[in-house]
């Protein structure tokens, strides 16, 4: 099978390679759509910890094609979709119920190998079924989606709260479906203008550009983007007393400036957030209901043996979400 696997910093392979058995506990997936994240172009660049060599894509789904021993929640021909984040269940994070803050956290596509392939062995633990009628494309949204839930339990939004969100891309755009069906009137901040109309589409109730934002005008902030100034910004925009989320992946090692005073002054609630702790069958739900739209989000699709080109659309910015499709 073809899989693109990440050697070294600057290193992804296209290799053939045997199609890999599951073992006790296991399921293979013939994988049928992956989608291209932010946390791939980070680990390849060498921004973000995983442990190579590895098979890379974490947002994935696909078809049962073959059962491990002992496993009884799947059978051949099943849909799934994947939760890549594996916990340990022993360690003192997982003993006090923050599992996703696991000291020995893996995770399929990162650690394990992951989605970027033709086949792929998951453990039946971390696959879900998806419902009936929605595509294996809206299937690879389900982990972004579950990811965006726990950043929303973090924002705490009531309805009517003013939110903005800094960042119009992928996840910019699920955070303000989010947003909106907790009752928030949404504010999305993006340069590139041409994102503004999927954004309106999608609830938003204003899209501006980034320094068009109000300083001390929102009840919510939520960084969407993992950049600089966007972090810097979503101090000085936010109300007293408000909440600020710094949800986009920040590359490690970059710094930001900010005025503590004006987090003293202002008492800002500022919180991170991180994968998806139990948020997976509910984001089933709303990808499967279409509660949360996601289809329109895809702007390029690839196969796999484009991974590479399809990682530069990515990185160009322009793009919304870039998805590997297989037949
Ligand atoms: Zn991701
Ligand atoms: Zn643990």
């Amino acid at each position: 099978m073809l899989a693109a696997r990440f050697m070294d910093v600057g290193d992804l392979r296209l290799i053939e390679e045997d199609v890999p058995k599951p073992g006790p506990g296991e399921i293979l997936i013939k994988v049928k759509a992956a989608g291209v994240c932010g946390t791939d172009a980070h680990i390849i660049k060498g921004e973000s910890s995983s442990t190579p060599p590895v098979i890379l894509g974490h947002e994935y789904a696909g078809e049962v094609v073959e059962i491990g021993e002992g496993v009884t929640s799947f059978k051949v021909n099943d849909r799934v979709c994947v939760d890549p984040n594996i916990f340990c269940h022993t360690c003192y994070y997982c003993h006090n119920g923050n599992i996703h803050l696991c000291l020995n956290l893996t995770a399929l596509g990162v650690d394990i190998d992951g989605g970027f392939a033709e086949y792929s062995v998951v453990p039946a633990a971390q696959a879900h079924l998806l419902p009936p009628g929605i595509s294996y494309a809206a299937g690879a949204f389900v982990e972004p989606v579950a990811c965006c839930l726990r950043g929303l339990e973090q924002a705490q939004i009531r309805p009517g709260d003013e939110v903005a969100i800094l960042g119009g891309g992928p996840i910019g755009l699920i955070l303000l479906q989010l947003a909106r069906a907790a009752g928030g009137r949404v504010t999305v901040s993006e340069p590139i203008q041409a994102k503004w109309d999927l954004a309106k589409e999608l609830g938003a109730e204003r899209t501006v550009l980034p320094e068009e934002l109000p300083v001390d005008a929102f009840d919510v902030v939520i960084e969407a983007a993992g950049v600089k100034a966007a972090i810097e910004q979503s101090i000085t925009i936010a109300r007293r007393g408000a909440s600020v989320v710094w949800f986009g992946v920040s590359p490690q090692g970059m710094r930001a400036e900010i005025e503590p005073h004006e987090v003293y002054r202002k008492e800002l609630r500022i919180a991170g957030s991180f994968i998806n702790p139990f948020t997976n069958s509910r984001a089933v739900k709303l990808v499967g209901s279409g509660a949360v739209r996601v289809e329109p989000l895809i702007s390029h699709r690839f196969p796999l043996k484009d991974i590479h080109e399809a990682l530069a659309v990515h990185s160009s910015g322009k793009a919304n979400k870039v998805m590997i499709i297989s037949d």
